[in-house]
């Protein structure tokens, strides 16, 4: 089959790999009808973190095809979205809501690599989730992106305390940020700044539920969302970058007692202890537990409530892979999707 390494820092082929088989009784095997590229595959491809010859991609939707002896929740033929991270679903902590922590758990973009025409998934039946039936094509952007960016953006939310009353504030316009700000509308948030600098992806923001857009970034951003707030500061707070900069910008914009909700890979980010202490807020985040919201935000997709599809606003073939990491990487594209 066809799929997607990273050999070096900026150096992505797509290349033939060896066909994923049944190796565990566990295990699904799906065709990929679509995957795509993501934010955190840009650390590796900027060479802010090590790469060498990694199969890419952790986000995919698809059709089983094949299912091992003790696979009993989806069957050959459905059609399926998984979490970016492998889970069983049974263990304590998984049964906690914090399936991105599984006991048994492994990151998808470790060892399956999704960005291919195949992938083994491992505990299948914790991992995926099959959809009402077969999607209608204009829904599967949708769905792709509930594997990982609305899964995510939606925990943000869920961690910030997002909902009715609450003055939410979205630091980062990526994919994340935007599902952020869809999530906390759906959770009821009144009003919603969306922290970015981008027309495009500051229409799109308005379009997902913003109420507000503060362009300034760093303290000046902070002093806006200040000014926006009685100089109190936002009820929450979602933080879906991951610099130095970008951790602070919501610490400082969050008022005592608020909640950030964390979701950017952190990079190189060390907080001021004497500052948190003083600060009185609730910081919660972490590689989101997407299989948590997964069921439910299959059934809002399906009903066509929520429309978090139009982040992707390149799709390609998988054998165009290369084109989509450039295209992100220059910040052409907000999200890429693949097509297998
Ligand atoms: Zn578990």
């Amino acid at each position: 089959m066809r799929g997607v390494v990273m050999h070096a820092a900026g150096d992505v082929r797509v290349e033939e790999r060896e066909d994923p088989k049944i190796i565990e009784p566990t295990d699904a095997i799906i065709r990929v009808t679509a995957s795509c590229i993501c934010g955190s595959d840009l650390w590796p491809y900027r060479g802010i973190e090590p790469v060498k010859d990694q199969i890419m991609g952790h986000e995919y939707v698809g059709v089983v095809e094949e299912i091992g002896p003790e696979v009993k929740n989806v069957k050959v033929g459905d059609f399926v979205v998984g979490s970016f991270v492998i889970s069983d679903n049974t263990c304590e902590i998984c049964q906690s809501g914090y399936q991105s922590r599984c006991v048994r758990g492994e990151f998808v973009s470790a060892t399956v690599g999704t960005q291919s025409e195949k992938a083994r998934i491992p505990l299948a039946d914790g991992t995926l989730v099959a959809t009402p039936g077969q999607p209608d094509p204009g829904l599967i952007p949708s769905l792709l992106a509930a594997s990982d960016v609305l899964g995510t953006g939606w925990f943000a939310a869920v961690a910030a305390e997002a909902g009715p009353g609450k003055t939410v504030a979205v630091v980062g316009d990526g994919a994340v940020g935007l599902m952020g700000v869809l999530a906390a509308k759906q959770l009821g948030a009144g009003r919603i700044i969306a922290m970015s600098r981008n027309p495009q992806r500051q229409e799109l923001a308005r379009f997902y539920g913003a109420t507000d857009i503060v362009q300034e970034r760093g303290d000046e951003g902070v002093a806006k969302i200040k000014e926006l707030t009685n100089g109190l500061g936002a009820h929450s707070v979602i933080e879906a970058v991951g610099t130095q900069e970008s951790m602070m910008q919501a610490i400082r914009s969050t008022r005592p007692g608020g909640h950030v909700g964390f979701v950017g890979v952190a990079h190189d980010v060390e907080l001021p202890g004497l500052e948190l202490f003083f600060a009185d807020i609730h910081l919660h985040g972490g590689p989101a537990p997407v299989r948590r919201f997964l069921p439910d935000l299959i059934q809002l997709i399906w009903d066509r409530k929520i429309d978090p599809g139009k982040v992707f606003d390149l799709t390609l073939p998988l054998e165009e892979a290369a084109e989509g990491y450039q295209a992100m990487d220059e910040r052409r594209a907000i999200k890429v999707l693949l097509t297998a």
